[in-house]
């Protein structure tokens, strides 16, 4: 049994994001009953407390400091170096965000820990932590055991279903001394986006370069809303200028794990497929019958998309709608 498990939290939008609460039932998972400490960074640390109570930690510790209200890696890891030294974890989980890639192999190096990255399961088999994670680009699962040191893993989005357990939660203010930052945030620009996380949607939408253009992205950006998801890209999609590049989805993109994507005009290059050929169900729509993307796809439709994305638009909206 592990008796005390340390897992870094991130909110976005004033909401906790959906992998901070896989991440805390990860560590149910191998904490078997030990104490799961979770940890907020930021002037709002504090409204988190519930939340992360009802997800299994036991102590939340409040970091808040305006050196942390943005991220920088200095600013974290100092902050995130004086948390494990104070609670001396058995275990360490971060999510696999753009913060968590940036910070935890910083923090394996400074306390001389092995980082498994990127897990997409975590179960405890005769007493090991035993992680899975992809390999080739997601064309193989690999299991890994620590053999040496804590278990210290970043959590991929949308693979461990965030389990509720307990209630009551400790807080915990926590200072920390944040000094010489070698990087100042001066502004955060942010893209418009409409509204779902793209790596964290359980409806993903994309396109590529068959949607021949910025306006040919409306109709999957309508059946996006229709099923509650956010729309995606093929790098052919961005390199045309038809939308912009953080939808990219892929090797140089962003890895998703959606419940269903949906991929139209995208003939399913290998580099596309390393971003999104573990989403449990894959739909694809291309006029080509031989293209490759139909090789991934549990349903397909040999079709224009300018056809068949409207319809699937419609029929959804009275399927939901009497539902
Ligand atoms: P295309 O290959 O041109 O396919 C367009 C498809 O649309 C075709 O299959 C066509 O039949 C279909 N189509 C056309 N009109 C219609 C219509 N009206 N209705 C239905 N179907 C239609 N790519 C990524 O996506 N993500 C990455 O992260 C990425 N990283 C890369 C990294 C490297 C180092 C390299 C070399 C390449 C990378 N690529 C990446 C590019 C990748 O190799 C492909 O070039 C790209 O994915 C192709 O995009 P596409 O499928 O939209 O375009």
């Amino acid at each position: 049994m592990m008796k005390k498990v340390l897992v870094m939290l991130e909110a976005k939008a004033g909401n906790v994001r959906g992998v901070s609460l896989e991440a805390l039932t990860a560590a149910q998972r191998i904490a078997q009953g030990g104490e799961i400490i979770a940890v907020f960074f930021g002037s709002d640390a504090a409204n988190y407390a519930e939340i992360t109570g009802k997800y299994g930690a036991s102590k939340l510790y409040v970091v808040e400091n305006k050196a942390l209200d943005t991220y920088t890696t200095d600013g974290y890891f100092q902050a995130m170096r004086q948390v494990m030294e104070a609670t001396e974890p058995e275990g360490i989980f971060i999510p696999h965000t753009a913060i968590g890639k940036d910070l935890a192999p910083r923090l394996a190096a400074r306390f001389g820990l092995g980082l498994v990255s990127d897990v997409t399961d975590v179960q405890l088999v005769v007493g090991d932590v035993v992680f899975t994670r992809p390999i080739y680009s997601g064309k193989a699962f690999e299991k890994k055991k620590v053999a040496s040191g804590i278990p210290f893993a970043t959590i991929r989005p949308n693979n461990i279903p965030a389990v509720e357990s307990g209630s009551s939660i400790e807080v915990v203010p926590f200072e920390v001394e944040i000094k010489d930052l070698r990087t100042t945030v001066k502004e955060v620009v942010r893209k418009t986006t409409g509204g779902v996380d793209l790596s964290e949607a359980k409806v993903v939408i994309a396109g590529g370069r068959g949607v021949k253009s910025s306006e040919g992205f409306v109709p999957l950006q309508e059946l996006a809303d229709v099923l509650g998801g956010a729309v995606g890209a093929s790098r052919g999609a961005c390199d045309a200028d038809y939308c912009d590049y953080s939808l990219q989805i892929g090797q140089t993109g962003k890895v998703v794990t959606p419940d269903l994507y949906i991929a139209c005009g995208i003939s399913g290059a290998i580099q596309h497929l390393a971003g999104m050929s573990n989403s449990k169900i894959i739909v694809a729509i291309n006029k080509d019958p031989e293209a490759p993307i139909f090789q991934v796809a549990d349903y397909g439709i040999v079709g224009d998309l300018f056809e068949v994305v409207p319809l699937l638009t419609e029929e959804f909206k009275k399927v939901l709608v009497n539902s």
